[in-house]
């Protein structure tokens, strides 16, 4: 604990860490030493972690990267973190990321942009997000793994970018209760970490039936740990024709093929599948996500939470909100929301919310077929290309950065646990993912046939 904090604090540059809790690190680590003493380890005691800024941490700055939240500090824990300090898990502190989970590079930060480790000609180069920080402090060994959540890939593509490995479990399979909400029918929690053995003790750490949380799955945690055999003689995994881009990079290619052959190796059937509704997916998920984060961002008034804008006098009830609006929010997460309201609109709502919710059905009905057909894994690459340079893409139109989430928000609209594993580097040396997707609830199988491609 004492050499991570050390390391985070002499890693600045990165901007990884947003708020660091020395206090608590020590308090909960010489606890862990206790326990290890009295010989009741729990699997996690001792372990250095770092939380991102979207949950909810008990007297901690809990700000999800907004000027909305600033000051506001939660009198309650999450879930997820609950239990991993139950598990002996020791928090250094808070972890960047972009405004409320919207974006793809840690560029909509309200503390600016966190930056991926791994370098071109001194470029910098972005660690992904919106889990950025998580992705950029594990890779930078400021910790030993980090919480993200993953609404549309938040926690894969960045995973991708910096070189480690991330699991979105199966929707319900953590519990959502105490994380700052995004778009509530797609948002997860999952562990980042250096390997998948990482990822699986985390995971069951995090995972477990919440009755905080409606649509938490009362179903038992398994032990992910255990499901790590090696073994995957006899596995049917399942290539996706539709996720063959025109105009994929070569290099995207070849990775993807070498990760076919290291799971033929390993003993695994390759079949060709279909999932005919891919090309939906962006489009769906960029009506969705906005529709639901529209109402989710609308308790952020001036009243109840964090920030507040001076009022002159004359001001009412609707200046106050406008002002505190209009300041407390950046400008992805203004246009979030008014797409959100935009598609939820009287007028429009058929044609765009409902539609998107029809279109999302079948893309959940592709993948059950696709698995009842006797299909265990799914392989893809988690992005189109590798870490972009900082600067680069938020110049572009919008849509360039919603283009990075191909092959990731398919799985968020199906419910479905995937994992990115990192895969090897590009041409200029930097690191590439790939994606597994497995069957819901089981996340011991997808990390098993995971830990083939490490
Ligand atoms: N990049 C996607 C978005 O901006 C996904 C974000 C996420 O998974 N939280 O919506």
């Amino acid at each position: 604990t004492a050499a991570c904090l050390t390391a985070a604090e002499g890693a600045s540059a990165l901007n990884a860490f947003v708020h660091m809790t020395p206090e608590t690190a020590t308090a909960q680590a010489e606890a862990a030493d206790a326990r290890l003493a009295d010989g009741d380890a729990p699997p996690l005691c001792g372990i250095p972690l770092g939380i991102k800024d979207l949950f909810c941490t008990r007297g901690v700055a809990s700000q999800a990267a907004s000027r909305i939240l600033e000051g506001f500090r939660p009198e309650y824990e999450s879930t997820v973190t609950a239990r991993l300090w139950d598990a002996g898990a020791v928090m250094l502190g808070k972890l960047n990321m972009d405004e409320f989970a919207m974006g793809s590079s840690n560029e909509t930060s309200v503390y600016g942009e966190a930056v991926n480790p791994w370098k071109v000609d001194e470029r910098r180069l972005t660690p992904g997000g919106s889990s950025g920080g998580s992705a950029a402090a594990v890779a930078a060994d400021l910790c030993l793994g980090a919480t993200g959540t993953d609404t549309g890939g938040s926690i894969r593509q960045p995973a991708a970018f910096a070189g480690i490995t991330g699991i979105k479990p199966t929707y319900g399979r953590c519990s959502r209760w105490g994380i700052v909400a995004f778009a509530s029918s797609l948002d997860q929690a999952g562990p980042m970490g250096k390997s998948v053995r990482d990822c699986a003790i985390m995971l069951g750490a995090m995972a477990g039936h919440d009755p905080l949380d409606s649509t938490s799955a009362d179903l038992p945690v398994p032990d992910f740990e255990a499901a790590l055999t090696g073994d995957i003689r006899g596995r049917t995994i399942g290539i996706p024709r539709e996720y063959r881009m025109e105009g994929m990079p070569g290099e995207i290619d070849a990775l993807w093929t070498r990760g076919r052959e290291m799971l033929a190796d390993a003993g695994a059937k390759i079949v060709d599948v279909s999932l005919p509704h891919t090309k939906y997916a962006l489009p769906t998920y960029y009506v969705l996500a906005p529709a639901e984060a529209s109402s989710n961002l609308a308790r952020y008034d001036g009243v109840r939470f964090g920030h507040r804008a001076d009022l002159v006098p004359g001001d009412g009830v609707t200046e106050m909100y406008e002002k505190t609006r209009a300041e407390g929010f950046g400008d992805e997460v203004k246009r979030r929301i008014m797409i959100g309201t935009y598609v939820l609109s009287a007028g429009f709502y058929d044609a765009y919310y409902n539609r998107a919710r029809k279109v999302r059905a079948l893309i959940k009905r592709d993948f059950d077929q696709v698995f009842a057909a006797g299909v265990d894994a799914i392989l893809t690459p988690t992005t189109p290309s590798a870490a972009f340079g900082l600067g680069e893409m938020a110049e572009a139109d919008p849509v360039q950065m919603y283009l990075n989430d191909v092959f990731t928000v398919t799985v968020n609209l199906a419910g479905l646990p995937g994992i990115s594993v990192p895969a090897g580097l590009d041409g200029r040396g930097l690191p590439l993912g790939l994606q597994l997707i497995g069957r819901p609830f089981e996340e011991g199988d997808l990390l098993n046939v995971a830990a083939s491609l490490e």
